[in-house]
């Protein structure tokens, strides 16, 4: 019998993450689902992956926080190792470049940044030591394109483009499949109040994305169909970005 497997999803209390958590439950994973304040939100996925029949642990970390990442994931890593690890949690502090404070600039780049190498350094050792796993990096078109007002936002993201390529180079041999997807305009709180109008132009589908269409192509990627997927973006735009 296959071993149950646990996927992580960080950022998983709403938007992109709520909806990844919810297929790759469909799909079979345990899910450990990080989130960083909203506990009800939380609480609620949580909720709708018990009734698909799967277990959900909910870990409240910042996963920019060095010691909080140790704390959380080190005690549960002792006992079992996730297969799948979903690197989704973020936020955007758009400002034009002349406007940015430091603080806009840092806590970006960490949250992306720092929140990947930590959650995956800790979570790749188990992934490595089993000779499998899949490792999901959430993108995003302002990483790959450009967008005014996002100087902090598309470094961070090109940044963890970058990072899937050379990870992927590096545990492909062990098969640890390493891809990013990258979402165009999504509806989630985080595009909430963008000006619509000004924004569809821009989209040759001539309309918003939904959270449940990245999903399905971070569940495919963590699928057995994927396995000889490496390395790559996959973009999730409407054709936004080509
Ligand atoms: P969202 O609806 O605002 O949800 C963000 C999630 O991340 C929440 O669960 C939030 O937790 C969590 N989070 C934020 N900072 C965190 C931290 N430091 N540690 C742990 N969890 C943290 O955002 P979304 O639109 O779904 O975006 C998800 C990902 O997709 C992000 O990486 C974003 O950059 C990317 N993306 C989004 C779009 C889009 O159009 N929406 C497009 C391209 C890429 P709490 O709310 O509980 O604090």
């Amino acid at each position: 019998m296959q071993e149950q497997r646990i996927a992580l999803v960080t950022g998983a209390s709403k938007g992109i993450g709520a909806a990844i958590a919810l297929v790759l439950a469909r799909d079979g994973y345990d899910i450990w689902l990080n989130y960083r304040s909203d506990h009800a939100a939380a609480a609620a996925v949580g909720k709708q992956i018990e009734e698909l029949g799967r277990s959900c642990l909910l870990l409240c970390f910042d996963v920019a926080d060095p010691t909080a990442v140790k704390d959380t994931l080190g005690p549960l890593l002792d006992q079992e190792s996730p297969y799948v690890l979903v690197n989704n949690a973020g936020f955007a502090k758009d400002t034009l470049m002349v406007w940015m404070g430091e603080s806009e600039w840092k806590d970006v780049l960490s949250v992306h940044l720092d929140g990947f190498f930590l959650v995956t350094k800790l979570l790749l050792v188990g992934m490595l030591k089993r000779r499998g796993g899949r490792i999901i990096n959430i993108a995003s078109t302002s990483g790959q394109s450009g967008m005014p007002g996002q100087v902090n936002y598309s470094a961070a993201k090109a940044g963890l483009i970058g990072a899937t390529k050379s990870l992927a180079a590096e545990t492909a041999k062990r098969k640890v499949l390493v891809n990013a997807v990258s979402p165009g305009f999504i509806e989630t709180e985080m595009t909430e109040g963008l000006p619509i109008e000004r924004i569809l132009p821009m989209i040759p589908m001539g309309r918003i994305g939904k959270s449940a269409e990245v999903a399905e192509v971070v569940a495919f990627l963590c699928s057995e169909k994927a396995s000889y997927v490496t390395g790559q973006v996959i973009s999730v735009n409407g054709g936004a970005y080509m």
